[in-house]
């Protein structure tokens, strides 16, 4: 199978080897719509996702701007991962593109908008705190092989580590060691809230069925005395017991039941999917296949490796975003 041209943007480096996963790029069969709350500014925002050609990716359009779902525009930000272009920014992606990753949408548009046009910035509905809506959504407008712009069938790739890769600070850690199969295993610690505490969780081979039924309805988590400081800091101004999980240092957990007793553990694991999606490139994987393992980790942490895998000397093509915008409208049309 000949690659097109949109795929030579990949070059394989000594750290990182990108081979075919043996399948071709899928896209949406239909449109998805959803609206709803979000977490931290506590707006109500819409998301339309739509087909997208092969080799075109994942990308935000809000106000008319074009935002790639690329490491390249991952800015940091508190508690959530924000891409940012031209002052336009999108916030909280990590949850739509852990199961757009998960599922395999390798290329969509996705457009998102609230009720104030003049804002600059925006952000992703929360739900319930998880990614089952999004798995849900995906699975009943169901997927298609997508063809790129030329009409030809396009490979899907993934990046296969041939060496560690690590960063690091204070005592959190993201590290990837080569495996033929992807694999996460994560763990978190919070000694000042019992009922949390030390938790790992090690994933079989990550695939869409094993994502589906242990890690997508895991919800986001908070520590209850920690609430007041993050609405000070005009953080979770839409946060509920609706849409995380809370837990307080002396009294456990708020809103049982939990949904798996490693519940937070496992939502680390969606949120890595999620942040490390954003390595990908032209409709390609973008969680590494490797044995992933964290320990307290954050977005700022998880953004800082897939910098890391970026710079290893594989080309991440960041310029064609200008060309999408023709394309795609072409797509919405037919
Ligand atoms: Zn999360």
């Amino acid at each position: 199978m000949t690659l097109p041209g949109a795929f030579n943007a990949l070059k394989s480096s000594n750290i990182i080897s990108w081979k075919s996963t043996g399948r071709l790029q899928q896209t949406l069969a239909g449109c998805i719509e959803r609206s709803g709350k979000t977490l931290h500014s506590g707006e109500v925002s819409t998301v339309r996702i739509w087909p997208e050609y092969a080799g075109q990716g994942r990308y935000f359009v809000f106000q008319s701007k074009l935002i790639p779902a690329s490491i390249v525009f991952a800015k940091e930000s508190s508690l959530c991962t924000t891409l940012c272009k031209d002052g336009f920014r999108v916030r909280t992606v990590e949850h739509l593109l852990s199961a757009l990753e998960a599922k395999g949408v390798d290329n969509c548009r996705i457009e998102i908008g609230n009720l104030d046009s003049e804002n600059q910035e925006v952000e992703v509905p929360i739900f319930d705190g998880s990614a089952s809506t999004w798995v849900e959504a995906i699975e009943q407008v169901g997927m298609k092989e997508t063809l790129d712009q030329c009409g030809k069938t396009g490979e899907k790739l993934a990046p296969y580590l041939n060496e560690p890769v690590y960063v690091w600070k204070n005592d959190s850690f993201v590290a990837a060691f080569p495996s033929p199969k992807l694999q996460i295993t994560y763990g978190i610690d919070f000694p000042q809230v019992p009922a949390i505490g030390r938790q790992w969780f090690s994933s079989a081979p990550l695939d869409d069925s094993f994502y589906e039924m242990h890690i997508a309805s895991s919800r986001t988590f908070c520590i209850y005395e920690e609430v007041e400081s993050m609405r000070n800091l005009g953080l979770i101004k839409g946060g509920s017991l609706e849409n995380a999980i809370v837990c307080s240092a002396s009294e456990g957990w708020l809103n049982p039941p939990l949904r798996f007793h490693d519940e937070p553990c496992r939502h680390k694991v969606l949120d890595l999917v999620g942040d490390l999606s954003l390595f990908a490139c032209s409709g390609s994987q973008g969680v590494p296949v490797a044995h992933i393992v964290a320990f307290k980790g954050s977005h700022a942490l998880h953004a800082d490796f897939a910098r890391c895998l970026s710079r290893t000397g594989t080309a991440v093509e960041n310029s064609f975003a200008e060309n999408i915008f023709i394309h795609s409208e072409a797509v919405n049309e037919n």
